[in-house]
């Protein structure tokens, strides 16, 4: 596919907060700045929402779900072509929403255009084509009895978005809750609004009505709390941090036992035997850690060298790692745009001193890039031991670390030694090796001879700390539905 250039004249049309079809201010009437990651230079200023702001697009979203209202008595059916016409504007203005999230978010902007509106405009039609195929079941129970299976909508979906995937969190979230007839209340991260209420506006243009889709932009502490603790919420999903998704199960679990999924972070093992194809381990490897600037969940941040082949795939690595070009993300040819913001930067730097410290080997990079903006080099760190903390700690920022292994029991052990359990590698050529070490990690996902290929038809999720549920697929679907068994008494029964 042939990607135009960026948008040139990019205009920033909305900033206010997304409820029953309208732009509101905060009742505060305060606003945030959002920053431009490449250049730390303001794009604009957002709406704040909080607490009042989220009572406000709760009761919307709840005014919508009432039995009788256009969003319950619509066909299933319709359902899916209302999704279908959101992915028909993504696709009109999908040159727009690329460049946005490109400048908003640091994010390449070919892969932005590729990747970010060629999954999310995938995953809203896939789910557009489940609507009318969510079906319960007759069930023959003891008795003279009829009995049968309603999956209904659970209600009101909290969706609390990160900055990394900022439209790809949100379509994964928000498409099967629609599919399934939900209304849903969202807050983007704070750092990456722009794509989220672009889309509401599409989302009000397509034809849902009032109400079902509410957009609350704002602070995690107080916008996302105020989600995670609402009692008139029945299902809270987020994407984030480990830390923070300990934070909204309790609130969950203070509040009304709003039902919880999270997708968390992970510390991801990849697994390279001496057997494998050495180029393309180099390649996936190399990708499943620095795509992004390394800012994803998947990101193969522990990777395991099979003694024999380890120095030859050390220096590979580095070789590859050092081609990169960085820049502005919307400039044709780079390849690596900055980290999100200088929080990220600051504990992305912080790791790499600390493996600096601990004694592992700096390959390449090590620092800073530029002279403004986040930019941290590709960096590279060999013998490294499970013990370092770059071995142990999510570093969500483009450094590789390259352990070494012996033998398969071995590996297996140390790639499981660990509370995240979210994604997984093996490279072998040995189709038994392959088998044997793919069902005994400890993940969500594990890939064979690849690394990092989602699709919107496969599961994903975490094992361990890093998340509960499945977000994709038709497991996604489970999440948004609840199960009613209605059992009416009948005069006589026959087979
Ligand atoms: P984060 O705080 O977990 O942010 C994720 C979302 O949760 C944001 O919308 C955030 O709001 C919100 N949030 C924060 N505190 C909350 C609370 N008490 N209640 C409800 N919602 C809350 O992530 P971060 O601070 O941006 O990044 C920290 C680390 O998280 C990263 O270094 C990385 O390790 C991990 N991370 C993982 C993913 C992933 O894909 N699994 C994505 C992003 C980050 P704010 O916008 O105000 O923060
Ligand atoms: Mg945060």
């Amino acid at each position: 596919m042939n990607v135009p250039a960026p948008l040139t004249n990019l205009k920033i049309q909305y900033t206010k907060i997304f409820i029953n079809n309208e732009w509101h201010n905060s009742v505060s009437g305060k606003k945030f700045p959002v920053i431009n990651p490449a250049t730390e230079e303001k794009i604009c200023d957002v709406e704040e929402g909080d607490k009042e702001d989220v009572d406000k697009a709760v009761k919307a979203a709840r005014q919508a779900f009432q039995i009788g209202s256009p969003w319950r008595t619509m066909d299933a059916s319709e359902r899916g072509r209302l999704l279908n016409k959101l992915a028909d504007l993504m696709e009109r203005d999908r040159l727009l929403l690329a460049t946005m999230e490109s400048l908003n978010g640091g994010k390449v902007y070919s892969s932005a255009y590729m990747l970010d509106l060629g999954v999310s405009v995938t995953t809203i039609r896939y789910y557009a084509s489940w609507t009318d195929k969510i079906q319960g079941r007759t069930i023959p129970i003891d008795g003279k009895f009829f009995s049968y299976t309603r999956h209904e909508p659970v209600g009101v979906c909290g969706q609390i978005l990160p900055w990394n995937f900022p439209l790809v969190t949100l379509v994964v979230k928000m498409a099967p809750a629609l599919c399934c007839g939900n209304t849903v209340v969202v807050k983007p991260a704070e750092q990456t609004p722009l794509t989220t209420l672009y889309l509401a506006s599409l989302i009000k243009e397509a034809g849902f009505p009032p109400g079902v889709v509410n957009i609350v932009p704002g602070y995690g502490p107080t916008a996302g709390a105020a989600i995670s603790s609402h009692m008139d919420v029945d299902k809270v999903s987020f994407t984030g941090s480990t830390e923070v998704g300990l934070l909204i199960k309790q609130a969950a679990g203070k509040t009304n036992l709003k039902r919880v999924t999270l997708e968390l972070g992970g510390k991801s093992p990849c697994i390279v035997f001496a057997d494998a194809d050495l180029d393309n381990a180099v390649e996936s490897a190399h990708h499943g850690v620095f795509f992004h600037q390394g800012q994803c969940c998947i990101a193969a941040s522990r990777l395991f060298v099979e003694e024999s082949i380890y120095n030859e795939f050390v220096r590979r690595s580095v070789e590859r790692a050092k081609k990169y070009t960085l820049g502005n993300p919307l400039n044709p040819g780079v390849q690596q745009g900055p980290q999100i913001d200088k929080e990220q930067y600051n504990k992305i730097i912080d790791l790499i001193e600390s493996g600096k410290k601990e004694g592992a080997k700096l390959e390449c990079g090590g620092g800073p890039w530029g002279d403004k903006g986040y930019f941290i080099q590709p960096t590279v760190f060999s013998d490294v031991t499970d013990d370092m903390r770059i071995a142990k700690e999510e570093i969500f920022g483009p450094v590789q670390q390259i352990m070494k292994f012996k033998t398969i029991d071995e590996v297996i052990k140390r790639a499981n030694n660990t509370h995240y359990g979210l994604a997984a590698g093996v490279f072998t050529k040995d189709l038994d090796k392959a088998l044997t070490v793919s069902s005994a990690l400890q993940a969500g996902t594990v890939w064979v001879n690849c690394y990092g290929g989602g699709s919107c038809q496969a599961p994903f999720g975490g094992f361990k700390m890093s998340g509960n549920g499945r977000e994709m697929g038709e497991y996604a679907l489970h999440e948004y539905i609840e199960v009613k068994t209605v059992t009416v008494k009948i005069s006589e029964k026959n087979s």
